[in-house]
C-alpha cells in the first residue's frame, strides 16, 4: 500500500476537479460503511482508520470544493453543515468524552482526495501536536 505521503501527492497531480472515490460512494458505485447521510451530506467509516472511531464527512455536491483552500462565500452553508453533521455524528457514536476534527488541504496538508472532507477522530486520547 501507498504511504500517505506517496497518496498525497499522487492526488496531487491528478487534475484538481476530477472525480474521485467518494463520488461513487456518493453514487453506490462502491460499498462504503455509511453512518448518516441527509440530502447534502453523507459520513462514512474510514477504509484506513486511524483511531477507534474514524469517520468521513462529505457533501454530496462537491461545488468546486476540491479542499478548504478552494472554499468560496458560496461554500458558507455547506461548510458549516459539514461541522454540524460532524458534532451529530460524534454524538451518534458516543463520542461523549471529546473527539478530533481535521481537514487535510493540499499535498502539504496530506490531502489525498480532493473532494472536501472532514474527518471525525475518536475513541482514544488524542495528542498534540498532530503530526
Ligand atoms: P485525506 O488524506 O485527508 O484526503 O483523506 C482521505 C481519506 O479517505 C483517507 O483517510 C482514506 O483512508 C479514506 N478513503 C479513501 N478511500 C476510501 C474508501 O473507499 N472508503 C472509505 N474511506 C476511504
Amino acid at each position: 500500500m501507498a504511504s500517505e505521503k506517496e497518496a498525497a501527492l499522487a492526488a496531487a497531480s491528478a487534475p484538481a476537479d476530477s472525480p474521485t472515490i467518494f463520488d461513487k460512494i456518493i453514487n453506490k458505485e462502491i460499498p462504503a460503511n455509511i453512518v448518516f447521510e441527509d440530502e447534502q451530506v453523507l459520513a462514512f467509516r474510514d477504509i484506513n482508520p486511524q483511531a477507534p472511531t474514524h469517520i468521513i464527512i462529505i457533501p454530496k455536491v462537491k461545488d468546486g470544493l476540491t479542499g478548504l483552500s478552494q472554499a468560496e462565500e458560496r461554500h458558507y452553508e455547506i461548510l458549516g453543515r459539514l461541522l454540524h453533521t460532524a458534532k451529530l455524528v460524534a454524538k451518534q457514536e458516543g463520542l461523549d468524552d471529546g473527539f478530533r476534527i481535521v481537514i487535510n488541504d493540499g499535498p502539504k496538508g496530506c490531502q489525498s482526495v480532493y473532494h472536501i472532507h472532514v474527518h471525525l477522530l475518536g475513541g482514544r486520547q488524542m495528542n498534540w501536536p498532530a503530526g
